[in-house]
């Protein structure tokens, strides 16, 4: 059985005193929720201490939105993976299309990105997904595989046990326009076979989840596809109880 995963991306939303209080909301309605699902909670850099103190003991997950993608040392703004996991922190979402688009991250960054992140003991939430476009010209197939194979096929075996993938389709991310859940079932299925046809059977017990204007109407439908596990939610992860009602949607 693999895991069910709900995690909230919160992005560049929320001040200090907003995100404790989202967090507490979130901690609050956790216990109304019967299905074995695992929450994460992904704030901004600011308050991730705050956060992790709001959720410790209480079931709720954090992850960072981001990490450098070096050790230590003279790289102003960064946040390195050593500092977020002191924290207590467990994840890390890296490769999200934003930071591939704004922040010129290619697969060489994130694969020392995903180095830190494993050295430190953070799980990576790595995500893949392609533009309009790209499903247009039919390539989502190929361009997903190749962010799949140039970053996570530089792991080892063991390394790979510890990753969570999320398939962020870029045209449904923060546009109100879901894949349908065939669509993402169909992608999801694609990365499983890609995965098991390196890391062997281990590839069953991956999580996989789906991102991209997901929401307490449509999570039902995505969840109840085979392989997908989970949702990463932007949009509708800031209000506790949309959030945890797609929690409820397993
Ligand atoms: P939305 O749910 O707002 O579309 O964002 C999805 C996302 O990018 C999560 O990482």
């Amino acid at each position: 059985m693999r895991r069910k995963i709900v995690a909230g991306n919160w992005k560049m939303n929320t001040t200090p005193v907003e995100g404790v209080e989202l967090a507490r909301d979130i901690v609050a309605g956790r216990n109304t929720v019967c299905e074995p699902v695992d929450f994460i909670v992904a704030p901004p850099f600011t308050h991730l201490s705050e956060v992790m103190k709001t959720v410790r003991g209480s079931g709720v997950a954090v992850a960072a939105q981001n990490c450098a993608s070096e050790a230590k040392g003279a790289y102003t703004g960064e946040v390195s993976a050593d500092m977020i996991a002191s924290l207590g922190v467990e994840y890390v979402i890296l490769g999200h299309s934003e930071r591939r688009q704004y922040y010129g991250e290619d697969s060489g960054i994130l694969n020392k990105k995903m180095r830190q992140a494993l050295d430190n003991g953070l799980i990576p939430i790595y995500c893949v997904g392609e533009k309009l476009a790209e499903r247009e010209k039919n390539e989502h197939f190929n361009i997903v595989k190749a962010q799949i194979e140039e970053v996570v096929f530089n792991l080892s075996g063991e390394q790979f046990r510890n990753i969570i993938i999320a398939y962020e389709p870029v045209w449904a991310i923060g546009t109100g326009k879901t894949a349908t859940a065939e669509q993402a079932q169909e992608m999801h299925a694609h990365i499983r076979g890609i995965l098991k046809g390196k890391f062997g059977d281990a590839a069953q017990e991956t999580p996989i989840l789906y991102g991209g204007s997901c929401n307490p109407s449509n999570a039902k439908e995505l969840f109840f596809k085979e392989d997908v596990d989970g949702g990463l939610i932007g949009g509708a992860s800031l209000k506790a109880d949309d959030f945890l009602t797609i929690g409820r949607r397993f």
